[in-house]
């Protein structure tokens, strides 16, 4: 079986690994960085909306002119009915940042992965890593058919968790949840992002480049089942005050997706000549959309501490990067808690393991939310 050598290996090619491979390469030009992704970002996925924050992480990892380029639709109002039944629009004229963007996400994760080959970074499509072992003092890494020498690992595999027992890592759930997608074409642009709450969860929509739109319901697992049959989740949007009319008579459905979307975090943060990032670190709630600002800014500074850890510096690598990893889980939980508080009105069980925990059977019953108690796995 061939064997390679490297520097660094970056499991994972989404955002968060794209920004890890692009900045180890920015910041120590002369090692050698490979990264693996399983797929091949040739298929639609979840993940639209990128807030305008993105704007500074994308110019520090030398990606911003080829994203300018791509032409994505601009986000220019979010609408809500999310604290009562009516609308209300925030327009991005109004905010500091400036417009956020809503994506083609295959076209987005390719982009980024373009950005990290463009300085130096070898980018293998279809490469799954299957097994991670310590050799020496780094890794041995086991593919289909070859293996691979790091002597540090970024572990970007974003919700797969499959490596977790390799790493010595436990996955802790916080709290459960999936996403019911569909996404549709032939459906006229509007640049706006449209999220209304409803007893069974909440309904997001999203105008997306080349006249297509995606439409979401977010719901415990445990009740939604039945939405993965379209007509249970047709005759649930037809329920939808808002939602329901943006799609035009001529929208033609093109995918289905369901996925999960429920908060979850690894622990440690890093280990032994190992950094996790991006939503393998920790995976938030869809309706904080930070997920890809998190990825890049979690893929750059995992870069940093794994050049650390190759310097000599390990335990203040480790030490400073589970820090600042503990300090982002903590400030996201009591947002994301008071976010869902502000919404809930409905007595049925979604809205109900959403309350606080005093106050719930639902609670008691062992429905754990928001990182009051969580599930190792
Ligand atoms: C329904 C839904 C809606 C969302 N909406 C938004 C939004 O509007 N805005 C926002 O910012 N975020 C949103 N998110 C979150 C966002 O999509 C993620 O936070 C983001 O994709 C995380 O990037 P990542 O690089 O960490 O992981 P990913 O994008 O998941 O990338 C991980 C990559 O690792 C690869 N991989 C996995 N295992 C292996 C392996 N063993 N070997 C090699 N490769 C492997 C996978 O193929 C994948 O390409 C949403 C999520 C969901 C579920």
């Amino acid at each position: 079986m061939p064997s390679e050598q490297a520097d660094f290996v970056v499991i994972g090619g989404g955002p968060a690994g794209a920004a890890a491979a692009l900045m180890l390469r920015r910041h120590v030009p002369g090692r050698r960085v490979i990264l693996l992704e399983a797929g091949r970002h040739d298929r639609p996925k979840p993940g639209e909306v990128l807030p305008a924050v993105a704007r500074g992480l994308l110019r520090q990892l030398g990606a911003w002119a080829l994203f300018a380029e791509a032409g994505f639709v601009e986000n220019r109002t979010l609408v809500s009915a999310w604290t009562k039944e009516q609308l209300s629009e925030k327009h991005s004229i109004f905010s500091a940042h400036g417009a956020g963007w809503h994506l083609d996400r295959a076209r987005f994760d390719r982009l980024m992965l373009q950005a990290a080959e463009t300085v130096g970074s070898e980018v293998r499509l279809g490469s799954a890593v299957c097994s991670a072992t310590r050799e020496n003092r780094g890794w041995r890494l086991k593919l289909a058919d070859a293996d691979i020498t790091a002597q540090a690992v970024i572990w970007a595999a974003g919700r797969s968790w499959g490596l977790a027992r390799h790493f010595g890592a436990k996955v802790i759930v916080h709290g459960h949840l999936a996403a019911y997608a569909r996404f549709f074409d032939r459906s006229p642009g509007d640049c706006r992002m449209i999220v209304e709450a409803r007893p069974e969860g909440w309904w997001y929509s999203a105008d997306l480049p080349d006249h297509r739109r995606v439409v979401a319901c977010l719901t415990d697992p445990d009740l939604g089942g039945g939405l993965r049959k379209a007509d249970h989740w047709y005759r649930a949007l037809a329920k939808t005050q808002f939602i329901a009319r943006l799609l035009p008579a001529e929208a033609r459905e093109t995918v289905s997706l369901v996925k999960p979307a429920g908060t979850a975090s690894v622990d440690p943060a890093a280990g032994e000549r190992w950094v996790a990032a991006g939503d393998c670190l920790f995976a938030a709630d869809p309706l904080s959309s930070r997920g890809i600002v998190h990825a890049l800014r979690s893929g750059i500074l995992a870069a940093y501490a794994a050049s650390d850890m190759l310097e000599g510096r390990e335990d203040l690598a480790r030490a400073r990067y589970s820090m600042i990893a503990t300090q982002g889980f903590n400030d996201y939980v009591p947002a994301l808690a008071a976010h869902y508080a502000a919404a809930a009105r409905w007595d049925t069980p979604f809205w109900q393991r959403r309350l606080p925990l005093k106050e719930t059977a639902t609670a008691r019953a062992g429905h754990s939310h928001f990182g009051r108690r969580g599930w190792v796995t």
